[in-house]
């Protein structure tokens, strides 16, 4: 019979163990001491209380835990316990080719000697359906290269993620919605541009054949799901529109991007359109109604990769629409019109793409974190305070290509030196800050040569921090230095911003909402800026606006194939959001 919550609060202590053998590897000390801290709100309250357990215990009771768990498919010493043996089997672990099985001793032999305890991994994977054996082969590869430090605190990680799929099944209680808006994302990635394809990597970029059919896709789910009105608009934002009880309610406004960066991850952007569109299936198939409109976008284009638009999707909504944008080509020479036509869209139409703040109550975007924060804390959400302001550039620095051989070192003009100390000032000067971040990401010279030296070098900076100030400062600094380089070194430079950012705190209001949500979930509040752009900044400028991030895996790493969330966690995503609007529905007057 599964366990339940209120026998999990109010059981003796020796009849609550005794239901959960074997949940953390011959420790049973963790969920013992954890359970003095009964009574939990949630499941996810527990599974966070042991966590704490372990954390606290010391190094020490970490490495005797995570060495009382077998090799993969290894000979073990101990016998595997059920629950082990279970999920290796169901990896496919137990039926390894003989060089398979090869591979994977050679890589238990060389990871114990380099890390001294055995390769830990949660085999069921992020979704809890079990991980292909290939992948499991390649995340083995791959963590052999990690620090010692970090690879510790992976297999902890690593040990809890087994736990909670353990008690997951112990109390019979699968995330449905997470699993749902999972697979969303997993049958959106199948849509990418030609070129990444090939190489099964997922890049979708503003109006290409596979952009646009994730917006179809996008807008056959949000029908499917009960939106009342679905519509791909004048940019290519997808929108869906839950309807109130009553016509003249005003709207929430949420969603995010379905574009990527250039083999990216799946999650970004792309789970804070399904998290509220799992919500609205809920509300729909149980009819209930809301005292406000929910609209629900899936902006075209937050990332600037195809064209240098960066946010033209929620830019559109504020009216920012920038017509010479139009002109703009990518590089097969198409412009962005002639995409736009394409793609059977109405240039004309986007002005009234915006829209009327008086109508909206405001903004809220989910988003997967995208930095190491939350997946250190092992905290599943986040609060976001602030968005950090931005700004970015592209530039070429032009010196004279020459004689690599003949040229004295004191009588070059080499550009790519130019912009290589530039980097480095960069670095310097953001790092000063404490919270400013700034990066030199592209440093390209084109046509170059190994006996030349370099005499154009195009070079892109990004520069960001949490206050208007704050980043403008730094940003004159970088500029001042760019000059200074060049007039000492005899060269010429072009600049152009691309991008400029307003910083956006988050409205208190709207903040305390999310805050109020993640509460009562049982897991812990933690409040953290935004160091990444969202398509929360552009609608911020027009109406008041709270983000929710999400724990990604993998030390939270982004604009990566290896972005991960688990289902488990976007469930909490689903509960924080359902219990946003359910607060919303109680709490304001029908007027
Ligand atoms: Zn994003």
């Amino acid at each position: 019979m599964p366990l339940t919550l209120a026998f999990l609060n109010t059981a003796p202590q020796h009849e609550v163990l005794q239901q959960l053998p074997g949940l953390y590897e011959h420790s049973p000390w963790i969920a013992e001491k954890a359970l003095c801290a009964r009574p939990f709100a949630s499941l996810a309250a527990f599974k966070y209380a042991m966590v704490q357990v372990l954390g606290e215990a010391g190094t020490q009771a970490q490495l005797d835990l995570i060495r009382a768990h077998p090799e993969l498919a290894g000979k073990a010493v101990e016998p595997l316990t059920a629950e082990s043996s279970h999920e290796q089997n169901q990896a496919g672990l137990t039926r390894c080719t003989p060089q398979e099985l090869a591979q994977l001793q050679q890589l238990n032999a060389d990871y114990g000697q380099k890390f001294g305890f055995p390769f830990i991994l949660a085999v069921r994977g992020p979704r809890g359906a079990g991980l292909r054996k290939q992948e499991i082969i390649d995340t083995f590869v791959r963590r052999l290269r990690n620090p010692a430090d970090f690879e510790h605190a992976e297999a902890l990680r690593n040990i809890h993620r087994i736990v909670e799929i353990r008690l997951n099944d112990a109390f019979d209680t699968h995330p449905a919605q997470g699993n749902t808006v999972w697979d969303w994302q997993e049958d959106l990635s199948v849509h990418t541009d030609p070129g990444y394809a090939e190489h099964g990597q997922l890049t979708v970029t503003y109006l290409t054949d596979a952009h646009r059919a994730c917006a179809t896709q996008i807008a056959q789910r949000m029908r499917d799901c009960g939106f009342d009105t679905v519509q791909i608009d004048a940019v290519g934002n997808v929108v869906g529109r839950y309807l109130a009880a009553t016509p003249d309610a005003k709207t929430l406004l949420t969603g995010s991007h379905y574009d990527t960066v250039r083999n990216g991850g799946k999650y970004d952007g792309r789970l804070g359109i399904f998290v509220p569109m799992a919500c609205v299936q809920a509300l729909s198939s149980q009819g209930k109604r809301l005292p406000f409109h929910f609209e629900v976008v899936g902006f075209a284009e937050e990332e600037g990769q195809r064209y240098k638009a960066t946010f033209l999707g929620s830019g559109a909504l504020i009216g920012h629409f920038n017509p010479s944008w139009l002109d703009q080509t990518d590089v097969d020479g198409i412009s962005m019109r002639t995409a736009m036509a394409h793609a059977g869209l109405q240039v004309n139409d986007i002005p009234a793409l915006q829209r009327n703040p008086a109508d909206y109550l405001g903004f809220v975007e989910v988003h997967i974190e995208q930095g190491p924060v939350l997946n250190e804390l092992d905290i599943p959400l986040g609060i976001v305070t602030s968005i950090n302001g931005s700004v970015r550039y592209t530039g070429e620095v032009l010196g004279v290509a020459c004689h690599a051989g003949t040229t004295p070192m004191n009588r070059r003009r080499d550009a790519a030196t130019a912009v290589a100390e530039l980097a480095l000032y960069v670095e310097q000067r953001a790092g000063q800050d404490g919270d400013s971040v700034g990066t030199v990401g592209m440093l390209q010279v084109p046509n170059g040569s190994i006996n030349v030296v370099p005499g154009q070098c195009n070079f892109s900076l990004d520069l960001r921090a949490p206050n208007n100030a704050q980043r403008d400062a730094l940003a004159n600094d970088v500029l001042a230095q760019l000059q200074s380089i060049c007039d000492r070194r005899g060269l010429r430079y072009t600049l152009e911003e691309t991008m400029r950012a307003a910083a956006a705190p988050s409205a208190p209001l709207w903040q305390q909402r999310w805050e109020a949500a993640v509460e009562s979930l049982g897991v812990p509040l933690h409040r953290m800026p935004s160091g990444a752009g969202h398509d929360a900044m552009k609608l911020h400028e027009v109406m008041p606006q709270a983000m929710l991030f999400v724990r990604g895996q993998n030390a939270g790493i982004s604009h990566n194939p290896l972005e991960s969330s688990t289902a488990d966690d976007m469930q909490l995503a689903v509960d924080a959001f359902s219990h946003l609007l359910n607060h919303l529905l109680n709490n304001l007057s029908p007027d």
